[in-house]
Formats: C-alpha cells, structure tokens, sequence
C-alpha cells in the first residue's frame, strides 16, 4: 500500500480531486443556489435593469438589506396624544407637519420662478447666459434648504459637495429637483415599449407543461409568438401585452393636493436616519400604541383621499395594515376589509382586536369579509376602493425562500399574476361608485404588475362599460413629499407612482395609482 502511495504523485492527485470537486456552474450547485431568492434576483436583474436604467444599481443596493425602513402609525383608539410625544421624544417627526411645510417651501418656488422668468424676459435681456443660469441654479437650491439658510457658494460649483448639506441628495435626486419645474407642464404620454426591452434570454425559458393556456395568456403573449412554440413559451414574450392596448389612451387629469387627514398621525425619522422605531407596546385600554408599517405603504391611502363619511372597501386587506390606517383617519362610515384568504384574515382579525379594543363597538362600522375579490358585486356602494393586489412582493422576496414565488414551483402563479391583479382591478372600476375612487397598488417594481395592469383594466373596462374613467397624476401633489419619498422617473410610466428604496430612505418599492369614476 505504501509503496502504491509512494508511486503517486500527491499533488497531481488532489489536483484531480479538486477539479471535480463541483464547479460553480454544476446543476448540484446551481441547484443549491437557485433557490427562490435567488431565482428573484436574477430576474430583476434581468428585468429590472432594462427599466430603471442606471438607477437600478441602488434601488437593488437598498433592496438587499433586509430591514426596511418604518413608519409609526399612531393608534387613535389609546391615548393619542402621549403616544405621539413618545415617538417625537424618540426624534421621529409628523408627516403632515413636514408635508404642509415643505408645500408651502414648494409653492412659493413655483410663484418665484413664474415671476422670474416674466422679469427676465424684460430686463435680463443683456445678462450673460451663464449667470442667468447661476441665478436659476441658486433659487433652485435654496428652495431645497429652510427659507433663512444661505446656500453657499461653493455648492453651485461643486455638485459632489452637495452629499453634505442635504443628505438625501445623489446625482438622480439633484437631477429630478432640477427637472421639477416640469411638475406644471402638460402631461406628457411617454411609450412603455420602449422602456420594457427585455432581450430573448434563453435561461428564461418555460415549458408549456407549466398548464398557461394560449386563453390564459391571450393578453400577455402576442399570438404570433405562440404559435410553433408548441414546448415553449419565452418568458421575456410574458410582456408582450405591453404592445397590446397600446392604441389605447386613459384619459389623464393633473391632481395638485394630497390631503393627510388630519387625524392620522404618521411618525417617521429624517431622510438618512435609519433608526428603528421600538416594538408597540399594550398601553391604555389593553391596546398597542402605535402600528410599524413599511414607509411606502401608506401611500396608497393618501392617494385614496378619505373623506368624511367614505364607504370604503378594501379588496385585499389582510394582514390589515392600510385599513388599519384608514380607521385611524376616523373619517371612514363604513369599512369593509376583504381577503380570500382564511389564515391572512385570520391574522387581520388580531390585528384589529390589537388596536381597536372593543370590538363590539365596531360592529356597524368595521366588516371582515372573505370572498375572491373578482367576485365582490356590492355595485355603487362603496365611494372609496383599495386594490392592494396579490404581487411579486419584490423585497420580500430577495429575502425569503421559504414559500417565495420565484421558486421554480410557482412560476405557473407567478406568471398569472398579472391576469389575476387586471380582473380584480376591473372589478373595481366596475362596482365603484360614479364619482368614486379606486386606488391600485402593489409592492413590485415591475411594470407590467403596475401600469401594464392599470393599462389593461382601463381599456377592457372601456370596452365593457359606459363610465369613463379619469387617472389621476399626482406628480404635483406629492413633490412635496420629496424631502423623504423618491419617485421613479424616466422608467416608462404613463399611470401611476412608483416610490422606490434609496439608501437614505430605504422602504418600498410601492407602486400606486389613482382611477376617479366620472359622476
Ligand atoms: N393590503 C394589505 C395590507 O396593507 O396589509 C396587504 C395585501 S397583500 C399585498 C395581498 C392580499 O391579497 C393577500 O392577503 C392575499 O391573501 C389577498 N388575495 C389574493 N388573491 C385574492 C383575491 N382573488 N381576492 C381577494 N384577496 C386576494
């Protein structure tokens, strides 16, 4: 034995051994490897990138961290008012406080610049260009900073240097300041196909044993595509239907407000304060003091716009979280939180029991109800609609492989989504009442899940029905939430708002957008 070991070369021999110990793109490894999270990212990656752009680095930069960043809801229905002092005591501020002055920052800017472009085409003829441009460059910047603070010079001339005065800031932000003067020009419709250029990749490729019927996809693979491909189908040509329904044309209305109901109280730290707020804690009345939700997710609720007296319906509300919110306007006459989902329901169930004590005191007020959302026919009862969707649930998904939808088991799901989200949409528009209002939502980043869908809804909802409906863009109402909320811009969107994670501020993605049912 030892003399057959001697005759060995030992070297050359682990050598053998460590070549096939498995190399990284082995099916044993890549098996290991694609498991659902993974499979998530190589998908937006693969997606993603073709949309966003250069942006996409730090939106998936911030992604990948898991803990996202909260805000605090405070619960109306304990004591309010000491609760609110604690989360200020903690150095968190109101929302609506911060809004309503940034408002009034962003009004006098657009007043000032209407009024310097009228004096500078009278007296500023014979000023050199350049200075015209610092002149602008100067107000520009001082409308970002409080009123009395005086932007130094140095900030006009050197870009970089900006990072330190106003911590949110990166070249796309500077960028998108500098274009919010476009806030007040006209709406202008901008192609989706261009922007969703998804190359043929042939990793991509999904079996047609997966059950998606030509039916099934009729509106996402053009028909041209399917045919021959008796195997296959390519899930790039999944976002054919971009295409499709691009002869139609939404009828779209500029919204300049966004109303933050006076009783909701939304606590969030600074932009570039990744505190983390403590757990909710059972205070008075045996009820929790405030509820965590995601900082994005309660745009969906602004942009629904409650009112006194709303009849609400939450088509998709479990685990509860923007109901939640809408209660605690305390403007709801009636709510109704809906998901067909038992074990989710269950779990909205405690979640309200949590916050809202007396259950019995809601009895007239607050429904728990569980149908598929396709088939809710309460036609004209309901003035206000969140369409809170069933989604790729994009972050959640770069973290879990348990149950995550990217997994190779779920593509047959996953692929459907958006034919599910389109027929509970058009639901929607079609039992809200005239003059009513639908807000969709989603947290993914993908747009053939958001405006695609909104696309698709509107236009069958043309075809099927007398109403007409009126998106509404929010472009002017929300700038001045951008002191801590970053929308996406240049990525396609004719619809909706999509508020995507930065570093500073890293919640979301949420994706919303706002339907009005003309009376
Ligand atoms: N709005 C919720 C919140 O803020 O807490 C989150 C909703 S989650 C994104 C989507 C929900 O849709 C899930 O709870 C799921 O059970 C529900 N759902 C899925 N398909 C549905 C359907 N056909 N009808 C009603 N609800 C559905």
């Amino acid at each position: 034995m030892t003399h057959i070991l001697k005759k060995i070369d030992v070297n050359n021999f682990s050598k053998i051994f460590r070549r096939y110990k498995h190399h990284k793109e082995h099916w044993s490894v890549l098996k290991k490897k694609n498991k659902g999270k993974d499979k998530a990212l190589e998908h937006f990656d693969d997606f993603y990138k073709s949309v966003y752009g250069s942006s996409w680095e730090k939106i998936r930069e911030a992604m990948l961290i898991e803990n996202n960043k909260h805000v605090a809801i405070v619960n109306n229905f304990s004591d309010h008012e000491a609760i609110a002092e604690k989360l200020s005591l903690l150095g968190a501020m109101n929302l609506k406080s911060l809004y309503e002055i940034h408002k009034k920052n962003y009004e006098e800017r657009i007043k000032s610049r209407a009024s310097e472009t009228t004096s500078n085409k009278i007296y500023k003829m014979n000023q050199p260009v350049e200075m015209i441009l610092q002149n602008q460059r100067q107000s520009e910047l001082q409308s970002i900073f409080p009123e009395s603070y005086h932007v130094p010079d140095q900030l006009l001339a050197q870009k970089e240097d900006k990072k330190k005065y106003h911590p949110d800031s990166d070249d796309d932000d500077d960028d998108e300041l500098l274009k919010s003067k476009n806030i007040m020009d006209p709406v202008q419709l901008r192609s989706m196909e261009e922007n969703v250029k998804v190359h043929q990749d042939e990793n991509r490729i999904i079996k047609s044993s997966v059950g998606l019927t030509s039916s099934c996809l009729y509106e996402y693979v053009p028909a041209t595509k399917l045919k021959g491909l008796d195997d296959y189908v390519l899930e790039s040509d999944h976002y054919g239907h971009y295409a499709q329904g691009a002869d139609f044309s939404a009828k779209i209305e500029k919204e300049a407000i966004l109303n933050i109901p006076e009783y909701l109280k939304i606590y969030t730290f600074e932009s570039g304060n990744d505190s983390r707020f403590p757990s909710p804690r059972r205070v008075h009345y045996d009820v929790y003091d405030y509820y965590l939700m995601d900082g994005c997710s309660i745009l969906p609720v602004l942009a629904l716009d409650l009112q006194m007296g709303d009849t609400v319906l939450d088509m998709c509300a479990a685990p509860g979280g923007k109901s939640l919110a809408m209660l605690q306007t305390l403007m709801t006459y009636i709510l109704v939180a809906n998901d067909s989902s038992q074990s989710r329901s269950r779990h909205m169930n405690e979640v309200f029991q949590d916050y809202l004590g007396d259950f019995d005191a809601w009895k007239e007020k607050l429904f728990l109800t569980r149908h598929d959302a396709r088939a809710i026919e309460d036609k004209h009862i309901y003035n206000k609609i969140l369409v809170d969707v069933p989604c790729t649930t994009d972050r959640h998904n770069l973290h879990a492989d348990e149950n995550n939808i990217f997994s190779p088991t779920r593509v047959k799901e996953r692929l459907r989504l958006p034919e599910l989200q389109t027929e509970i949409l058009l639901q929607a528009l079609k039992i809200v009442a005239p003059g009513g209002t639908v807000v969709y939502s989603t947290c993914s980043l993908s747009p053939v899940q958001n405006d695609g869908v909104v696309q698709m809804a509107l236009k069958k909802c043309s075809e099927e029905m007398e109403s007409v409906m009126i998106v509404k863009n929010l472009d002017e109402a929300l700038a001045p939430l951008r002191f801590i909320y970053k929308f996406a811009t240049n990525c396609g969107l004719k619809y909706g708002h999509v508020a995507i994670p930065t570093k500073n501020n890293n919640w979301g993605p949420m994706y919303f957008c706002k339907i009005v049912k003309l009376p």
